[in-house]
């Protein structure tokens, strides 16, 4: 049993009524378990961050940053462990472990580090001058799909603006959580500052955001359990952050380059097989290229045979759990009954005890069906035909998600037009590559606010405006 808590610099054991049991998502096999938090473990966590916000606040930001620089290299020094842990736990295959799970953390805790450096902390105007003032005691609510960039995400900018932060990762992955406090108990920062309650998070998550000397709360995770976290949060009258789930589209315009473009989306929608909130899982392309796209598919849909995460060859993990895996099958089955055609895979599970799917993509999906509409979280991709561009639009705006999006057309300006009318956070022109620079976030029911970058990092300020 591992100690899951760490309060003021110490570690101790949860004293909750659960038990965190984590399995290998590739053979079902126990990999580790921690004993919940409870509630009192909770409340001495804010307080001990209440207490850590008058010091670290007055820090210098040169010392705050150089600590998210020495936290980052630690972490970089342990990427295949790190990544190993992570694949065993979400399933995601080795290598995209190493460059994102573990190395997407990295880059992040160094560009927040390098946005605050550059970040104006005054700025004047008339008669006044506006103070930025890091907000106070932070809780950071993270879900299991990339563990550690999830806390990173959060931790980095509260870290930086020179809040003090309490985490509370899933549940799925508290393993990888402990392992990255491990490291910040090693930089030495002043107790309190960082604590880590792993816990249930209806249990110790609520007890969290309900606690008055909390003044922001930070969430990632499901739409239902945002809306619950946002509902206390307000009541508390707290800033509130949230990203939540998304139905992203790409949209293929008429003169888009279709060899290039159909496999990039396939691959962008099995990334981590599928578990990424802004997968791109709906395609959206002009039904008279509807033959030539379904051949392409076919063909790069053979590149991902599900396999053990940790062989080098494999380009597609299992899920996270019994339960995430038994849930994509029951979507395959829903898109089944609405009439859509099955182009690749289905709801046969692969041979072996790992949470494994056959990866699928439907075809002739109409935008309103279950499929088309609802965030599945699995290597699902459903195809749907329009007649023109103005149907593309409509149906990439038929959804009450709005994270993410592609768009491709051999025309840059023309793509980029088309993207601007698309109502998501972030749009890829081309197959233009993630950066952790660019701010990251959803427009309606995908939640509020911004992270990474420098957007990320205004999140955990108050201005106060000095008037002489
Ligand atoms: P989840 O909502 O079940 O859990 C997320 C976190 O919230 C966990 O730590 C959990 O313990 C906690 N939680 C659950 N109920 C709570 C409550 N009542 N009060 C306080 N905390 C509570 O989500 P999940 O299953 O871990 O993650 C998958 C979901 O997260 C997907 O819907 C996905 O789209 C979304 N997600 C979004 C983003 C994003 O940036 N927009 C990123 C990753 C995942």
């Amino acid at each position: 049993m591992r100690d899951g808590v760490f309060i003021a610099g110490a570690w101790s054991t949860g004293a909750g009524a659960d038990e965190l049991t984590e399995r290998s998502s590739t053979d079902d096999q126990v990999i580790g378990s921690v004993q919940a938090a409870s509630v009192d473990q909770a409340d001495r966590a804010v307080e001990a961050a209440a207490a850590a916000f008058p010091e670290w606040s007055a820090t210098p930001r040169a010392e705050r940053t150089a600590k998210l620089h020495e936290i980052a290299d630690a972490l970089e020094a342990r990427t295949d462990e790190f990544a190993e842990l992570m694949s065993r736990e979400v399933g995601t295959t080795l290598s995209i472990s190493k460059a994102v799970q573990v190395g997407l953390a990295v880059r992040v805790l160094r560009s927040t580090a390098d946005a605050m450096d550059e970040l104006s902390l005054s700025e004047e105007d008339e008669n006044f001058v506006v103070e930025r003032e890091p907000i106070g005691v932070v809780v950071a609510i993270t879900p299991w799909n990339f563990p550690l960039h999830q806390i990173v995400a959060k931790l980095a900018p509260a870290l930086a603006s020179g809040c003090t932060v309490v985490v509370k990762p899933a549940e799925l992955t508290s393993l990888s959580a402990i392992a990255f406090f491990e490291l910040i108990d090693v930089a030495g920062l002043p107790a309190g500052t960082a604590n880590l309650v792993c816990g249930v998070g209806p249990v110790v998550g609520e007890a969290l955001v309900r606690h008055p000397l909390v003044n922001m709360v930070s969430f990632t995770g499901s739409t239902a359990a945002g809306k619950r976290v946002g509902e206390l949060a307000i009541n508390g009258v707290k800033k509130l952050a949230l990203e939540l789930g998304g139905k992203s589209a790409t949209v293929l315009l008429e003169d888009a380059e279709l060899d290039r473009a159909v496999p990039s989306s396939l691959s962008n929608c099995y990334l981590n097989s599928g578990q990424v909130c802004s997968a791109l899982t709906r395609l959206i392309v002009m039904r008279s290229h509807l033959p030539r796209v379904e051949e392409l598919l076919i063909k790069a849909a053979q590149r991902f045979v599900p396999g053990d995460p940790l062989d080098s060859s494999t380009r597609l993990g299992p899920l996270v759990s019994a339960v995430q895996r038994d849930r994509v099958i029951e979507y395959i089955n829903i898109g089944i009954a609405e009439g859509a055609r099955v182009l690749v895979g289905g709801p046969a599970r692969p041979e072996g005890s790992g949470y494994f799917v056959t990866p699928t993509i439907f075809t002739d999906v109409a935008a309103d069906m279950r499929i088309a509409q609802e965030e599945i979280f699995g290597p699902v991709l459903v195809v749907i035909p329009v007649d023109s561009e103005v149907e593309a639009l409509a149906v990439a705006n038929n959804s009450a998600y709005g994270l993410a999006g592609a768009v491709w057309s051999a025309d840059r300006d023309h793509a980029v037009a088309f993207a601007r009318k698309i109502r998501t956070g972030q749009v890829a022109i081309n197959g233009g590559a993630f950066n952790a620079r660019a701010p990251f976030g959803g427009y309606k029911m995908s939640g509020n606010g911004r992270e990474l970058g420098k957007y990320g990092l205004e999140e955990f300020f108050e201005y106060k405006a000095l008037v002489y």
